[in-house]
């Protein structure tokens, strides 16, 4: 296992108590598991999108973290790598597919179009930074930004999963649906 020092806390207060009763959090245990399997949507509208691709290949290899089973359809995804320039025709789409991602979602802003239109912010078709359609948990730099940087910042994302309150914490879909209203 990676990661694993909840596992291995269990595991040595077992030893220690020598018997086969241990004591932890569910909320722990089960942000453990989301958070080695986070699945991305297989989606991308640009250059950054060809970087995304390359985490699945043999040098970069995302399967080694549990990312690696992409999925055609948002309502098996955990999250969406927003990797490329939306235009304000593109945005509708972009806003459809966040809601059909199962809940609890995610969404990586990966590059300089996706954070903020990039190179391109100064064009009357460019979306501004998809922020301004969709919350965005994790932004991660650079025009592309290297895989390595993709690595990290979904690595940040495991994080942020992982001190998550699964069970009766804030109410994500509650805050999403006042940020959507808002920007409505
Ligand atoms: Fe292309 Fe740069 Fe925009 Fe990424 S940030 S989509 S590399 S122009």
């Amino acid at each position: 296992f990676k990661d694993n020092e909840y596992i291995e806390s269990l595991v040595s207060e077992l030893r220690a108590n020598g018997t086969n009763v241990v004591v932890g959090s569910l909320d722990k245990l089960i942000n453990w598991g989301r958070s080695n399997s986070i699945w991305p949507l297989t989606f991308a509208t640009s250059c950054c999108g060809i970087e995304f691709i390359a985490l699945g290949a043999a040098r970069f290899d995302m399967a080694r973290f549990g990312w690696e089973v992409a999925r055609a359809s948002p309502r098996q995804a955990d999250f969406m790598m927003v990797a490329g320039t939306i235009v304000h025709r593109m945005a509708p789409v972009v806003r459809r597919l966040y809601d059909q991602l199962a809940e609890p979602k995610y969404v990586i802003a990966c590059g300089g179009c996706a954070i903020s239109g990039g190179p391109f912010k100064h064009s009357y078709h460019v979306v501004k930074g998809v922020g301004e359609v969709i919350p965005v948990d994790v932004y991660v730099p650079g025009c592309p930004p290297r895989p390595e940087a993709m690595i990290y910042g979904i690595m940040q994302l495991s994080r942020k999963i992982k001190v998550e309150k699964f069970f009766g914490g804030v109410n994500r879909q509650e805050k999403r649906e006042a940020f959507l209203a808002a920007r409505d």
